[in-house]
């Protein structure tokens, strides 16, 4: 626009002022000399011009420059601020490609705690990807979540074990979300925690809800969730279940004469004794006091009675330690009650095999017997 205007005014001025001068001045000599103070007007104006234009153009660059300037330091600062923000994080920052491999792009400093591998070896998996970290069925998981999160624009999280540069196995809880990168690739960006503590910590609580702290066996609250749940299968497939129902003989003689120790260390080797005698399907579990109940899924009433009759002879076989180097002989009631048999219901089929212990304290102890059917016990 300028140089346009500059154009036009010095065509103007170029085909004007020599007819006006012309007009004006008619002396030769006068004519020459206001020719030549013209040509000197004219670039003088012309210089001016210039001069004014380049200052303009200079201010604006440097404006420019200033201002490019403070962004640069601007961005500078806000990315010191975001390392130092990430690598105070607890765990690991990351960014990686949605591929099969999970390529790092960009780890924070904490990947060094979390994994033992510097951030360089596994961006772009140069050493390690992260794929490799963890059992092929963890990381089958993770992209499903993440396939799920994605599928509902959602952020993902999940729980796997990973495995450490030094080897070591550690608990990991990770969230994170996609993002579009810059040339519309889908990327992944989130946060990767060692969360080994709190879960060792839950897994002990869930074992302190669910286990006897005497013997180790399932308690009465997670026996009965058991039974409840062989119950459950048992009636879909339609298929036995029996139960035992166990009691020690005389026990209380064997706290009053040894000591509530020593019944302790007993109730503990008759607990180890009948989980090694029962089958990896069955559930021993400690009802309360000297109590115990078997579950045995898929198992029908004459297999069942054989198998209380073995526990029986096995743990009249055996000499219980007492803890201090002695031995004490035991001998155990049983009461063995089948699913459908003689209950459909928990709580039916345990008073049925409670009952039948009881028969068998009756008939001498050191006996097995089985619970009636609920038509006899409506005789009884
Ligand atoms: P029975 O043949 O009629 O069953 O006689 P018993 O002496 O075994 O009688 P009962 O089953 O009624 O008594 C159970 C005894 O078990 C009472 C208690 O002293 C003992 N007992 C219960 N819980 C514990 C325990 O945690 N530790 C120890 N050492 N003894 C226990
Ligand atoms: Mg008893
Ligand atoms: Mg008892």
């Amino acid at each position: 626009m300028a140089t346009a205007l500059y154009a036009l005014a010095g065509l103007l001025w170029i085909t004007f002022s020599d007819r006006v001068v012309e007009a004006l001045v008619t002396d030769s000599a006068t004519l020459s000399r206001v020719q030549t103070w013209k040509g000197v007007f004219f670039v003088l104006v012309t210089a001016l011009v210039l001069f004014l234009t380049l200052l303009r153009l200079l201010v604006r660059d440097r404006a420019l420059l200033r201002l490019q300037h403070q962004q640069s330091l601007a961005l500078r600062t806000r990315e010191r601020q975001l390392t130092v923000l990430m690598d105070s994080l607890p765990g690991m920052a990351y960014r990686c490609r949605y591929d099969d491999h999970g390529t790092m792009l960009f780890v924070s400093e904490g990947c060094v705690a979390l994994t033992g591998y510097e951030p360089e070896e596994l961006m772009g998996s140069r050493a390690v990807s992260y794929q490799d970290l963890l059992e092929p069925e963890s990381y089958e998981r993770l992209l499903c979540d993440i396939r799920e999160g994605l599928a509902n624009e959602a952020p993902y999280s999940v729980e796997y074990a990973l495995t450490r540069k030094d080897g070591e196995t550690i608990w990991v809880w990770e969230r994170g979300r996609a993002i579009r990168g810059g040339e519309g690739e889908t990327l992944l960006e989130g946060i990767v925690l060692d969360i080994s503590d709190r879960k060792r910590l839950r897994d002990e609580l869930e074992e302190m809800a669910t286990r006897d702290p005497l013997t180790g066996l399932l308690n009465r609250r997670e026996m009965s969730r058991v039974l409840d749940e062989e119950l459950e299968r048992a009636r879909r497939y339609q298929r036995p279940m029996a139960m035992l129902w166990i009691d020690f003989d005389h026990f209380k003689e064997v706290n009053d004469t040894y000591g509530h120790a020593a019944g302790d260390a007993v109730l503990q080797s008759v607990a180890a004794l009948l989980v090694d005698s029962v089958r990896t399907v069955d559930s021993v579990g400690r009802f309360g006091g000297e109590e115990f109940v078997i579950v045995m899924p898929e198992m029908e009433m004459s297999e069942a009675r054989e198998t209380a009759e073995r526990l029986r002879r096995h743990v009249s076989a055996t000499p219980q330690p007492l803890g201090d180097g002695n031995v004490v002989a035991l001998t155990i009631s049983v009461g063995v009650a089948v699913y459908p048999d003689h209950g459909v219901t928990g709580s039916a089929l345990c008073a049925a095999a409670d009952r039948a212990m009881y028969r068998a304290k009756a008939a001498g102890r050191n006996c097995v017997a089985l619970a009636q059917m609920p038509e006899d016990v409506h005789t009884d």
